[in-house]
């Protein structure tokens, strides 16, 4: 399938909440159903969510897993376009330590 028409799946990057230090948001807190994985484009460790590993999972070949900068500039490439929410975003978080 050609990129353009994939589904991007756009990934916290692990240290997302550096990138967003200052900015006023809430840190983002992975949850225990988060596991690593890596954004195709530029190889950074990010956290890939249970619904979007589940896409991407089950349709490998139309799926992106992009870190959110390589989702912004993919994004910026197609001329715009919503980045989809698969949900979630409820889970139990994982606690350091
Ligand atoms: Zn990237």
């Amino acid at each position: 399938m050609e990129r353009q028409k994939r589904l991007m799946l756009a990934c916290p990057p692990t240290n997302i909440n550096e990138l967003l230090e200052g900015m006023g948001v809430p840190p983002f807190v992975p949850t225990v159903d988060h596991t690593l994985t890596q954004c195709v484009d530029c190889r950074a460790d990010v956290w890939i969510g249970p619904n979007q590993r589940a896409a991407a999972s089950r349709a490998p070949q139309t799926c992106l897993v992009l870190c959110m900068a390589c989702a912004l500039a993919e994004q910026h490439k197609r001329g715009g376009g919503v980045v989809g929410h698969l949900g979630g975003g409820n889970g139990r978080p994982r606690l350091p330590g």
